[in-house]
C-alpha cells in the first residue's frame, strides 16, 4: 500500500497491439488495489506510465518521441515519475535507466510490483522488473475496464512459435494459459455488466490449453455464458486452426463470422525463413476449409513485405495469393529487424522503398479486393452490434457486422451495445453506409448467417 495521504495519481499511456490495451486494464486493476487512482489528465499526474510496443523500429521510435515531450514535462515538474511498461522496457531493460528521465522499467509479467516500486521510487530508489513468468497470467486479478459495448479478455499469454521476424517470445515469454474457468468467470461477468462482445485475446491464441480444453473447447464454453453475447477472438496461428475450432466458429451463434489468419507471405522459401511452420497450399487449404463450414464468413490476413532475401518473385507470389484468396481484409507491414531475433542476422536485403512499392502494390490490391467485397453487400441487410456516434457526425451512428465490418447509419432511437438491421445503400472499401430497418434489437442473439 502505498503511505501517500490521498492517493497518487497516474496517467497510462499505452501503444501497440490489444493485448498492451488489456495489459493496461489489468496495470488499472493493480493500482487500484495498490493506493494509487489513474487520471486521464497528465497535468494532475504523479506518475506517468507508458506501456510499451516494440514489434517494429518505428513503434519504439515513437515511443521515444513522447519520452522526449515528457523530459520537458519532468523538468518543470520534477517530483514526478516516469514508468516505461511493457515489451519495450523488456527488451531494453536497464538500458532505459540511462537517462535520468525514467525511473521505472517493468516488464510484462512483472505488473504486480508496480505500486511498491513506485513507492520505493519516491523515495528515490529507481527500479527495473523484467523477469519473464512460465506461470504468470494474472487469472486472479480484476482488469479496471471502463464500461462500455466490447470488451478485450486475455486468455494466454506469451508464444512458443519463435517466427524469425518476432520478438514476442523474448518480450512476452513462453505460453501460459488462463484457465477455462476464470475465462468463463469473467466472460459472465462482463455480460452481466452489459458488455455485449467479448474478444479472447492471445498472442497466439489458440493454442489455448487447459488440461483437456483447448481453444475450441473454451470458445464453446464462453459461447454458452450468454447468446446475447458475441464472441470474438485474435489472433490466431494457421498451425493451430483445427477442425474443432472451425467447427465451433460454424455451429456456435453468437461466435462471429470472421477469421483473423495471418500468413505472412506466399513464398514457401519466405514461409520456410520465417519459420512460419505450414507450407502456402495448407494454408490455402485452411482458408478452403473454413470458407466451406462457415458461409459468408469474412477472413483477413497480415503479411510482411520485404523479409531478407524476398525476390520480385517471391513478392509476385504474395500478390497472386492476396488476389486469388481474396481476403475481406489484408495488414501489410515493412519488415523490421529486431535485435535478438533469428532474422537479425539475416541480411536486411531489400531497400526500404522497394520496401513501401511492395506495402504499397498489395495494399492497393487489397483495397480494391474490398471494394467490390463490400458493394456487392448493396441491397442486403446486416445485423449491426451498435458502439455510438460516428466520428464524422452526431446524427450518424456506427457499429460493426458480425464479420467485422464498419457499418454507419442515421441515428434514431438506438442505443449503444443494442443490435439494429442496416440496410446496406452504399460502401467503400472500409465502410458500408444505410438505413436501419425495422426495431433494434436489446439482447437478442446473432442470426445465423448474416449476410455481412
Ligand atoms: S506466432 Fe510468430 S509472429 Fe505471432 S507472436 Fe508468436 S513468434 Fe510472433
Amino acid at each position: 500500500m502505498s503511505t501517500y495521504q490521498s492517493p497518487r495519481r497516474v496517467y497510462l499511456e499505452t501503444y501497440g497491439c490489444q493485448m498492451n490495451v488489456a495489459d493496461s486494464e489489468v496495470v488499472g486493476g493493480i493500482l487500484g488495489t495498490g493506493g494509487y487512482a489513474l487520471t486521464s489528465d497528465i497535468a494532475k499526474a504523479d506518475v506517468v506510465l507508458v506501456n510499451t510496443c516494440a514489434i517494429r523500429e518505428n513503434a519504439e521510435q515513437r515511443i521515444y518521441g513522447r519520452l522526449g515531450l515528457f523530459s520537458t514535462y519532468k523538468r518543470e515538474n520534477p517530483g514526478i515519475l516516469i514508468g516505461v511498461l511493457g515489451c519495450m522496457a523488456e527488451r531494453l531493460r536497464s538500458n532505459l535507466l540511462e537517462s535520468d528521465l525514467v525511473d521505472l522499467v517493468v516488464g510484462p509479467d512483472e505488473y504486480r510490483k508496480l505500486p511498491g516500486l513506485m513507492d520505493r521510487a519516491f523515495a528515490g530508489e529507481k527500479g527495473v522488473a523484467v523477469r519473464l513468468s512460465r506461470v504468470e497470467n494474472y487469472d486472479d486479478l480484476t482488469p479496471l475496464r471502463t464500461e462500455g459495448v466490447c470488451a478485450w479478455l486475455p486468455v494466454m499469454r506469451g508464444c512458443d512459435k519463435f517466427c524469425t521476424f518476432c520478438v514476442v517470445p523474448f518480450t512476452r515469454g513462453r505460453e501460459r494459459s488462463r484457465s477455462l474457468r476464470s475465462v468463463v468467470g469473467e466472460v459472465g461477468d462482463l455480460a452481466s455488466r452489459g458488455f455485449r462482445e467479448i474478444t479472447l485475446l492471445g498472442q497466439n491464441v489458440n493454442s489455448f490449453r487447459d488440461g483437456a480444453n483447448d481453444f475450441a473447447g473454451l470458445m464453446r464454453e464462453v459461447a454458452a455464458v450468454d447468446r446475447s453475447v458475441r464472441i470474438r477472438f485474435m489472433t490466431s496461428h494457421p498451425q493451430d486452426m483445427s477442425e474443432r475450432l472451425i467447427g465451433a466458429i460454424a455451429e456456435e451463434v453468437n461466435i462471429c463470422k470472421y477469421v483473423h489468419l495471418p500468413v505472412q507471405s506466399g513464398s514457401d522459401r519466405i514461409l520456410g525463413l520465417m519459420n512460419r511452420t505450414y507450407t502456402v497450399d495448407h494454408y490455402r487449404r485452411l482458408i478452403h476449409r473454413i470458407r466451406e463450414a462457415v458461409p459468408g464468413v469474412a477472413l483477413s490476413t497480415d503479411v510482411i513485405s520485404g523479409f531478407p532475401s524476398e525476390s520480385v518473385a517471391d513478392h509476385r507470389l504474395t500478390v497472386d495469393l492476396i488476389r486469388e484468396l481474396r481476403f475481406d481484409g489484408a495488414f501489410t507491414f515493412k519488415y523490421s529487424p529486431r535485435e535478438g531475433t533469428k532474422a537479425w542476422d539475416m541480411e536486411d536485403s531489400v531497400p526500404e522503398e522497394e520496401k513501401g512499392r511492395r506495402v504499397w502494390e498489395i495494399t492497393g490490391l487489397q483495397h480494391a479486393i474490398a471494394l467490390e467485397q463490400n458493394r456487392e453487400l448493396i441491397g442486403r441487410t446486416v445485423r449491426v452490434l451498435v458502439e455510438g456516434p460516428s466520428k464524422k457526425s452526431p446524427h450518424e451512428y456506427t457499429g460493426r457486422s458480425d464479420t467485422n465490418r464498419s457499418v454507419v447509419f442515421p441515428h434514431a432511437d438506438e442505443q449503444p451495445g443494442e443490435f439494429a438491421d442496416v440496410r446496406i445503400d452504399r460502401a467503400n472499401s472500409a465502410t458500408l453506409f444505410g438505413v436501419r430497418v425495422g426495431d433494434v434489437i436489446g439482447a437478442a442473439p446473432q442470426s445465423r448467417g448474416s449476410a455481412a
